[in-house]
């Protein structure tokens, strides 16, 4: 799967994981079907992270307001334009998923109220030169994920 990320939203991700620092932010993405296995992403929130583990408090995504607004925004396409997953950062290690983050993607796919029949994770963080890397991981039900491709 491809995941573009276009430059506004990179550069916005940039401009936020600077003024965290080490902390670690994230949130959840919304995105544009373009094509079988690829996506863009249209938007996303930023959230400051709860706690000193890798974890965000999640609430049932029909309540989440930011989704609410993309749906009515776009004129509720949902077949082009839906929730894509969840990002987040690790600033001070590698982007690889941890345990904590397969548990979280496993829960947002197999849960039925959600509905997704795949969730992205992208992780993120700054390198030395300040530049935005990532890494994308596609969770499919059944416990199943593989790898894709951030195109910035
Ligand atoms: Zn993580």
């Amino acid at each position: 799967m491809n995941i573009h990320l276009p430059e506004d939203i990179a550069e916005k991700l940039i401009k936020a994981l600077k003024k965290a620092g080490s902390k670690e932010i994230g949130g959840i993405l919304m995105g544009e079907y373009l094509s079988p296995g690829v996506y863009r992403v249209k938007d996303l929130t930023i959230q400051s992270q709860v706690g000193t583990t890798a974890f965000f408090l999640r609430m049932p995504l029909i309540v989440l307001r930011p989704l609410q607004s993309f749906f009515q925004n776009t004129n509720n396409q949902f077949t082009r334009f839906n929730y894509l997953g969840e990002w987040h950062s690790h600033p001070s290690y590698s982007t690889e998923p941890s345990s904590t983050d397969y548990q979280t993607m496993w829960e947002i796919v197999e849960d039925s109220t959600v509905g997704a029949n795949f969730a992205v994770l992208i992780i993120v963080k700054l390198d030395e030169k300040q530049q935005l890397e990532g890494s994308v991981t596609v969770f499919i039900p059944n416990y199943r994920s593989f790898r894709g491709e951030l195109i910035q």
